[in-house]
C-alpha cells in the first residue's frame, strides 16, 4: 500500500505543540512520527502521542450524533441523524430564550484542542446569540497575573536561555510530564556544568534528572521566595547597578517586606531546613545567570497570583536578565501573532451578558438564578472530571430540566450525562493554525484524513448552528481556511519577519524576537515593578493559602501517560498509568494502620474517593500525591479526585484552586 508523509501539529493542552510526521495510507493515519525540522521539539514526542493513530482510528471514537434514552448518566443513546440532532438543539434553545433569554445557555469550553481556529470559534457563535460567557480561567490565569504584575508585557525568554544558565531551578514543575522538550536545554546546561535544582512540594518523576530537592510546604513557595530575597541583601548578593536601572520599588521591598523574612521564620512557613534556604539563597546569588522555570501548580492556591508575583521578582535582584542564560520563564505568550479576535468576533455581542467562572460550574449549574443555565454546550472539555467539587458538577448535570449537548470524540464522563452527544473530529481530520506557551514557534496544519463516521468540527457545527438560529452574518459562512488565512492577513507586525509560504505551506516556522528584549521591560514604567502602584497589594508579600480543616494536604498533579482527562481511551497508556494511586509516605501510613496496596477512601467536606495506597518516601509526611485525572470507569470507587477539590478562586484572576485542598484518608471497608 502506498504511503505518504505529511505534517501536523500536536493538539493537546500542552507547552511544547509538537511537530508530527503523520503517514497516511489509504485515508488512514497508520504512524506518527515526531518532525526533525521543528525547531524546539526536535523530532522527539512524550509518550502519550507515539501512537496518536490509536487515538485517532480508536474503535471507542464516537461516530454518530447520540440522543438519550434512559435516565441522566447511564450512558444510554440511541443514534440520530445530524438534521435531527441540529433541529432538537435549536428548538430547545429557541424555547430557553423565549421563556429565560439567551443567557441561560452557558457555552463550556477549554484546551482539548489548541488550534486557534477550533478552539475559539465557538466565543463567536455564542456571542452572536446572546449567551452567558465563560471565564476561561481553571489553568494559569493567576499565573500570568502574576507574571504581568511584575513584568507587564515583557517577552518570555527564549527557552534556549535555560541551555546557558548555570544555575537551574526548576521551581513547582515536572518538566518530564509537562514540558519534556526543555530537558535538550536542561542538558546541554548540565554539560556545561550546570547545576540544576527541583524546588517541589513532593519528589516528582524529574527529581531524578536534578543535583539536589527542595521539598516546600504546599502554597508557601512566595514565603520561600522572600527568605531567598532577605539572604541576598543581607549577605550582599545583589546587583546594585542592575536594580537602579531597572527595577522600580526595590528600597520598599527591602525596608517594609524582607525584614519580615528571616530564615528562621521562613523555615517555619515552608518546612525547609534554615540551612537548605541558606545553601539555595547563596548558589542563586552567586550564580552567573541563575534561570528560574516556573510551573504552574503553584498558581492554583488561594495565594497563586501573590506566589508567582513574588518568584517573579527573584531574577531581579541578582540582575538575572542582564545575563545569557539568566532569568524566569514561566510561559510563552504569542497572543498577538494571530488575528483571535476574528473568530472570537466580541463585536458580534450585542451588550455584555453574564460571565460565569468555569471554576464554579457546580454553583452555576445548580444555584445560580436569573436566569438559571437551563443549557449548557460543552466543546472540547470534560467538566465532569476536571473542574472542582465534582459532586456538585455532577448534581447539576442530573438536573431533568438541564438540556445539555456534548461535543465530543469519545463517550467522557461528561457526555454520559448528555442529552445529546455530537461526535468530534481529530486534529488530523481538520485544519488550523497552532502557536505554543512553551516555544515561539507557530504552524499551520491542514486536514489529513477524512472525518471518521460523521464526525465534524467544532467550527463545522456551529456553522450548522448558526444557519439553522437564521443567522447571516458572513463570519458564519466562512470555510475553516478562510478563517485560518484571516488570522494571518495581513499579517500581524510579528509575522512580517518570517517565511509566509513556508507556513502556508505547512512547515514548522519560528517567531524571532527583537534584540536586548531580555532588558526590554514593557510595564508601565518601563522598570521591573517589583512595587505595582497598579494593585491594592502595591508590594509582593506572603499570606496563607486557604487549606482545609484536614490533615493532609492533597497535590494532584500530571502524569506522563495522561494530560488533564485526556488520552483515558487508550488502554497501553492506561496499563503504563497504572491504577489511581494515592502517594502516602510510610511514616504517616503507620500513624494511620495502613499497609501499601490497600484500597483506602481520601475525603473532607466536599466528597470521597477511593484510591489504592502506595507508600513511598517521595512524599513528605503530611502530604499525598496522586498522578494523572482518570475518568469514573478506571477507579475503584465511583467519584475522581475533583470532587475533593474546591470552586474557591485565586487572589487575582479568579483562578483554580486545584491544589489548595486537605483531605483526610481512611481504610476503605
Ligand atoms: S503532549 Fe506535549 S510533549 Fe506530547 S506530543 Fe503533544 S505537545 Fe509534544
Amino acid at each position: 500500500m502506498k504511503s505518504e508523509i505529511k505534517r501536523s501539529v500536536c493538539p493537546y493542552d500542552c507547552p511544547d505543540a509538537c511537530g508530527l510526521l503523520v503517514e497516511i495510507a489509504d485515508g488512514q493515519a497508520v504512524k506518527v512520527k515526531g518532525d526533525p525540522e521543528h525547531p524546539f521539539t526536535k523530532g522527539t514526542l512524550c509518550p502519550k502521542m507515539v501512537h496518536y493513530e490509536r487515538t485517532v482510528h480508536s474503535p471507542q471514537r464516537l461516530t454518530q450524533p447520540l440522543l438519550r434514552i434512559g435516565e441522566k448518566g447511564t450512558g444510554q443513546f440511541k443514534p440520530i441523524s445530524w438534521e435531527e440532532a441540529i433541529e432538537r438543539i435549536v428548538d430547545r434553545w429557541q424555547g430557553i430564550i423565549s421563556n429565560n433569554g439567551a443567557e441561560a445557555i452557558l457555552p463550556y469550553s477549554y484546551a482539548g484542542t489548541m488550534g486557534t481556529v477550533q478552539r475559539n470559534c465557538g466565543e463567536g457563535f455564542f456571542h452572536r446569540l446572546g449567551a452567558s460567557r465563560l471565564a476561561r480561567t481553571i489553568c494559569s490565569s493567576a499565573k500570568s497575573y502574576g507574571w504581568a504584575s511584575v513584568m507587564g508585557e515583557t517577552m518570555a525568554p527564549h527557552p534556549e536561555e535555560v541551555g546557558k544558565s548555570d544555575f537551574i531551578l526548576l521551581w513547582g514543575t515536572n518538566v518530564l510530564a509537562t514540558n519534556i522538550h526543555l530537558m535538550h536545554y536542561i542538558r546541554e546546561a548540565k554539560k556545561r556544568g550546570a547545576a540544576v535544582w527541583l524546588v517541589d512540594t513532593y519528589e516528582n518523576p524529574t527529581a531524578q534528572i536534578v543535583d539536589k530537592v527542595v521539598l516546600v510546604r504546599p502554597g508557601s513557595d512566595g514565603a520561600l521566595a522572600l527568605g531567598i530575597m532577605h539572604i541576598l541583601v543581607r549577605d550582599g548578593l545583589i546587583d546594585q547597578e542592575f536594580i537602579e536601572r531597572h527595577v522600580q520599588g526595590f528600597a520598599q521591598l527591602r525596608t517594609k517586606i524582607l525584614p519580615d523574612y528571616p530564615p528562621a521564620k521562613v523555615s517555619q512557613i515552608t518546612g525547609i531546613e534554615v540551612s537548605l534556604i541558606e545553601e539555595m539563597a547563596l548558589r542563586y546569588g552567586k550564580a552567573r545567570a541563575p534561570f528560574i522555570v516556573l510551573g504552574s501548580g503553584l498558581c492554583r492556591y488561594g495565594n497563586g497570583a501573590m506566589t508567582v508575583r513574588t518568584i517573579t521578582c527573584l531574577p531581579a535582584l541578582v540582575g538575572a536578565w542582564g545575563n545569557p542564560g539568566g532569568g524566569l520563564l514561566a510561559s510563552i505568550s504569542t497572543g498577538k501573532v494571530f488575528h483571535t479576535q476574528r473568530v472570537t468576533r466580541e463585536d458580534l455581542l450585542k451588550e455584555p451578558t453574564r460571565v460565569v467562572n468555569m471554576n464554579q460550574l457546580g454553583y452555576a449549574l445548580t444555584e445560580l438564578a436569573k436566569p438559571p443555565i437551563m443549557s449548557m454546550y460543552v466543546y472540547h472539555s470534560n467538566p465532569a472530571v476536571v473542574a472542582p467539587d465534582q459532586t456538585m458538577i455532577i448534581k447539576g448535570l442530573m438536573r431533568e430540566d438541564l438540556f445539555t449537548v456534548v461535543h465530543e470524540r469519545f463517550m467522557t464522563d461528561t457526555a454520559c450525562y448528555a442529552d445529546l452527544i455530537l461526535p468530534a473530529t481529530s486534529s488530523l481530520e481538520h485544519s488550523d493554525i497552532y502557536r505554543a506557551y512553551g516555544h515561539y514557534g507557530i504552524q499551520r496544519a491542514a486536514a489529513l484524513i477524512p472525518p471518521i463516521g460523521e464526525a465534524k468540527s467544532n467550527w463545522e457545527v456551529f456553522q450548522l448552528l448558526a444557519q439553522a438560529m437564521g443567522f447571516e452574518e458572513e463570519f458564519f459562512q466562512q470555510t475553516t481556511d478562510e478563517l485560518i488565512n484571516q488570522m494571518i492577513d495581513p499579517p500581524a507586525p510579528w509575522l512580517e519577519s518570517i517565511d509566509l509560504a513556508k507556513l502556508q505551506a505547512g512547515y514548522p516556522v519560528e517567531l524571532s524576537l527583537p534584540e536586548n528584549y531580555k532588558t526590554t521591560f514593557l510595564t508601565p514604567s518601563g522598570k521591573i515593578e517589583i512595587y505595582n502602584p497598579k494593585d491594592a497589594d502595591n508590594l509582593p508579600h506572603y499570606f496563607e493559602p486557604y487549606g482545609d480543616d484536614a490533615q493532609f494536604y492533597l497535590m494532584s498533579t500530571p502524569s506522563v501517560y495522561s494530560l488533564n482527562s485526556s488520552f483515558n481511551e487508550r488502554p497501553d497508556l492506561l496499563r503504563k498509568r497504572g491504577a489511581a494511586y494515592l502517594q502516602m509516605h510510610p511514616k504517616d501510613a503507620e500513624s494511620k494502620n495502613l499497609l501499601d496496596g490497600q484500597k483506602v477512601i481520601a475525603f473532607n467536606a466536599r466528597g470521597e474517593v477511593a484510591f489504592i495506597l502506595k507508600l513511598t518516601t517521595s512524599v513528605p509526611q503530611g502530604v499525598l500525591v496522586t498522578e494523572g485525572l482518570f475518568s469514573s470507569e478506571t477507579v475503584p470507587g465511583d467519584s475522581t479526585v475533583n470532587a475533593l477539590t474546591s470552586q474557591r478562586l485565586t487572589d487575582r484572576a479568579a483562578g483554580s484552586t486545584l491544589y489548595d485542598v486537605k483531605v483526610d484518608v481512611r481504610l476503605w471497608k
